[in-house]
C-alpha cells in the first residue's frame, strides 16, 4: 500500500500542528505507522490522499450512522447554507431538533444545544453542582467525558480517595473534587459516597465506549441509581457516544434506568459539531436566563449543524428497523472476528450493542478498566496494521469502540472477516 502522500502530509502537519493532529488519537500513536490523510468518504468507505480505499469502522468516531456523505444530510446542508451560516439569534430549527430528540428518548424534558461533547458534560456538571449545592463528583476509571478539567482525573492512591490530575495543567485543587470509582463495582461507588458526603453527581457511560467497549451490567446500573437517590446526588448518563447508536433510546433505553441529566453528541450532529445536554425541567430551568447557572455559546445551536442533526434524526425516525439491522451487522462482524481469532488460537473478547462493537485481545472477559489494560496491545497493533493494509479501517487503539453504519451490508462484513482470517494467518506465520 502506497502512503507517500499521507507521509508528506503528516510531516508537513507536524511542523505547524502539535503532533500533526487536532485530536491526539488520530496520530496513530498506539499502533504506529502513518495515519492515512483522508481525502473523502462515501457510504461505508473512506479514501486517502494516495487513493487507497478503506472500509471504515470509525465513522468519524460515531456520528455517521448512515455512512459518509449521506445524501439526505448533504441536501439539508446545501439548503441551509443558502440562508446564511450563523446568526447568534434564535431559529425555529433549534426547537425542531430539540423536540425530535425529546420525543425519541427518555429522561429528557428540556435540553440545550452546545458544540461538543466536552461542553455538554462540563455544563451538566455545573448544573448538577448548582442544583445539589454540592461540589464533588464521582466518575469511573476508563470512562471518558471530554477534556474539561474536572473530568481529566484518575484515581488517587488507594480506594475511594480523591482524584489526581490525569493531565498536566489540571490543578489538583480542582481534581480533589472528583472521586474515581471502578466500573461495574458498586461497592467502590458506595465507598466514594461515604468518603465525600458532598457528592453532587455521578457521571457514567452506561455503555463505556472509551476503554474499548464495556457495557455496564444491569444490576450495577440499578444500584447506581439507588445510591444516587440515597445520597441526594444526580445521575448523569453520558450518551454522547451511545445516544442513537446503541439503539433508538440509547443506553438509557437498554438499561431502563432514569437519568437526571443526559448528554448527547456525535450522532445528533450527523457529522457536524453539535452536542446537547438535557434532563428534568426543574434542573434545566436553573440555567441562565431562567436561573442563575451561567452557560453560553456564540455558535451554539448553529443552524447548519442543527440542519444536519434534523436530517439525521428524520432518517432514524423513518427507519424503524435501523438498529435491528445494524445490530445484525455488528453481530456478524464480531462473531466472525471471534471465530477467526479462535481458529488461530488467539484469545479475543467481543461484545456489541446496536451499531457499537468492541474486541479485546484478552484471555478474560473485560468488565472494567483494570481488565481492559491487561489486553495484548502489541497484538492489537499488529492486527490493526495488517487490516489497514488490506483496506479495513478500525479505530487505531485497543481502547476504542467500533461502529457499523447503514451503508454496510453482509457482503462487506464477510469481506472484512475473510481479511481478518488472512491477517491472523500472517501474524501466526510471522511469529
Ligand atoms: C466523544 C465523547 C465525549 C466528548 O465529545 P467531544 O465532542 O469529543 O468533546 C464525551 N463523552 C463521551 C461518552 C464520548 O464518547
Amino acid at each position: 500500500m502506497n502512503l507517500s502522500q499521507s507521509i508528506n502530509d503528516f510531516n508537513e502537519a507536524k511542523q505547524v500542528i502539535p503532533g500533526g493532529v487536532n485530536s491526539p488519537v488520530r496520530a496513530f500513536g498506539s499502533v504506529g505507522g502513518t495515519p492515512p490523510f483522508i481525502a473523502r468518504g462515501k457510504g461505508a468507505y473512506i479514501y486517502d490522499e494516495d487513493g487507497n480505499a478503506y472500509i471504515d469502522f470509525v465513522q468519524s468516531w460515531g456520528p455517521l450512522i448512515f455512512g459518509h456523505a449521506n445524501e439526505v444530510v448533504e441536501s439539508a446542508l446545501i439548503e441551509a447554507i443558502k440562508d446564511g451560516l450563523s446568526f447568534g439569534a434564535p431559529t425555529e430549527k433549534e426547537t425542531t431538533l430539540v423536540k425530535q430528540i425529546i420525543s425519541l428518548t427518555q429522561s429528557v424534558e428540556k435540553m440545550r444545544l452546545v458544540n461538543s461533547g466536552t461542553e455538554a458534560t462540563m455544563s451538566a456538571l455545573r448544573l448538577a453542582r448548582a442544583y445539589t449545592q454540592k461540589d464533588d463528583i464521582i466518575k469511573f476509571e476508563g470512562c471518558y467525558h471530554g477534556h474539561s478539567d474536572s473530568l481529566l482525573v484518575s484515581a488517587g492512591s488507594g480506594c475511594a480517595t480523591f482524584g489526581t490530575p490525569s493531565s498536566p495543567g489540571v490543578p489538583s485543587d480542582l481534581s480533589k473534587h472528583t472521586l474515581v470509582a471502578r466500573y461495574n463495582d458498586i461497592e467502590s461507588v458506595r465507598a466514594c459516597f461515604e468518603t465525600s458526603k458532598n457528592v453532587a453527581c455521578v457521571i457514567i457511560e452506561a455503555l463505556a465506549g472509551n476503554m474499548g467497549f464495556v457495557p455496564a451490567n444491569k444490576d450495577f446500573m440499578r444500584e447506581l441509581r439507588a445510591l444516587c437517590d440515597k445520597y441526594n446526588a444526580l445521575l448523569i448518563i453520558d450518551e454522547v457516544m451511545s445516544g442513537f447508536r446503541a439503539g433508538l433510546k440509547g443506553a438509557i433505553g437498554l438499561y431502563d434506568v432514569e437519568a437526571d441529566l443526559v448528554t448527547y453528541g456525535k450522532v445528533i450532529g450527523g457529522g457536524m459539531p453539535l452536542a446537547a445536554f438535557g434532563g428534568r425541567a426543574d434542573i434545566m430551568d436553573m440555567l441562565s436566563p431562567v436561573g442563575g447557572v451561567y452557560q453560553a455559546g456564540t455558535l451554539s445551536g448553529n443552524p447548519i449543524a442543527v440542519s444536519a442533526g434534523i436530517a439525521t434524526l428524520c432518517q432514524i425516525k423513518a427507519n424503524p428497523a435501523l438498529y435491528e439491522n445494524l445490530e445484525k451487522l455488528a453481530k456478524q462482524l464480531i462473531e466472525g472476528l471471534k471465530n477467526a481469532a479462535q481458529s488461530h488460537k488467539i484469545p479475543l473478547q467481543v461484545d456489541y450493542r446496536g451499531s457499537m462493537f468492541g474486541f479485546f485481545f484478552n484471555e478474560n472477559v473485560v468488565k472494567n478498566f483494570d481488565d481492559a489494560k491487561k489486553s495484548d496491545t502489541a497484538m492489537f497493533a499488529r492486527f490493526h496494521q495488517k487490516m489497514l493494509q488490506k483496506g479495513v479501517y478500525f479505530a487505531c487503539s485497543q481502547f476504542e469502540t467500533g461502529f457499523v453504519c447503514s451503508a454496510m451490508n453482509e457482503e462487506i462484513i464477510d469481506e472484512v472477516i475473510a481479511k481478518a482470517n488472512d491477517a491472523f494467518n500472517e501474524i501466526l506465520y510471522e511469529s
